[in-house]
């Protein structure tokens, strides 16, 4: 579904993705691994059309993506959860989830029923709808990141460190919906620091370091792999 060729990356003068090759085939789960740093947010903010490579191609079921813009991305059926979540707090819950599927121009009846089915996976935001959204805990931003992606319709759901400043029970909430998620169909491309998780939640797995893969391979495989789990994942 997604090709990404040679691709690089740079801030200015400074280089943050050296010729990265990565595959993303329809409804695999894929995490991309790494430190702080290691280019992995940059990566997919390429593939959205935030930031523009510099060399190298971004193919999306045959289309070259490389230089499309993010509204263009959304339209062809990707949407990203954001590091950060970039919620709008002084907008209500709603609306933040409205903001997901402006790029469609849906009309108010299609735009309804995808927002019931965020209330029915994420039934807290429900409760909430009408709540501003800066008023909401750190979980609940969380869900609500992912539910704006999802009022995208994604074929492919981009999520940038869902887990990242979340409690463990909150975070084995999230990872259970990015697994139910990939059971629904959904093709997943998930960044983690925390890459026991992901690896846990995934098929496969890229590892990154200083903008270039070091290692790529079955979920599984990675996470028993004795000399990756002393250098990137901890004695866990
Ligand atoms: P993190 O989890 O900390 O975000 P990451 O693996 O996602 O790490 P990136 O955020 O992609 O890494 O950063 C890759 C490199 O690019 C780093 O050296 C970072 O300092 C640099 N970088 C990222 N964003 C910018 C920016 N907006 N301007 C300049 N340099 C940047």
């Amino acid at each position: 579904m997604l090709t990404i060729r040679h691709l690089t990356a740079h801030y200015g003068a400074a280089q943050a993705l050296f010729g990265v090759d990565l595959d993303v085939g329809r409804g695999e789960t894929v995490a991309l691994v790494g430190a702080n740093g290691a280019g992995k947010s940059t990566l997919l903010r390429c593939v959205m059309g935030l930031v523009r490579p510099t060399g190298g191609s971004i193919v999306l079921d045959g289309d070259d993506v490389t230089q499309a813009p993010p509204a263009r991305m959304v339209r062809k059926g990707l949407a990203l959860s954001p590091e950060g979540r970039e919620v709008f707090g002084e907008l209500t819950v709603r609306e933040n989830l409205e903001l997901g599927a402006i790029p469609l121009a849906l009309g108010g009846a299609e735009k309804a029923r995808r927002m019931e089915e965020v209330f029915a996976r994420f039934p807290k935001l429900g409760e909430r709808a009408g709540q501003l959204a800066g008023t909401l805990s750190g979980g609940e931003q969380q869900m609500m990141a992912m539910g704006r992606a999802l009022m995208a319709g994604p074929k492919l759901l981009l999520l940038d460190e869902p887990s990242l400043g979340l409690a463990p029970l909150i975070t084995d909430e999230i990872f259970a919906i990015i697994r139910q998620l990939a059971r629904g169909g959904t093709t997943i491309l998930l960044v983690e620091q925390n890459a026991a998780r992901a690896l846990s939640a995934s098929d496969k797995a890229y590892l990154l370091a200083n903008g270039r893969i070091v290692e790529q391979g079955e979920s599984r495989r990675l996470l028993n792999d004795a000399t990756l789990r002393a250098a990137f994942l901890g004695a866990s």
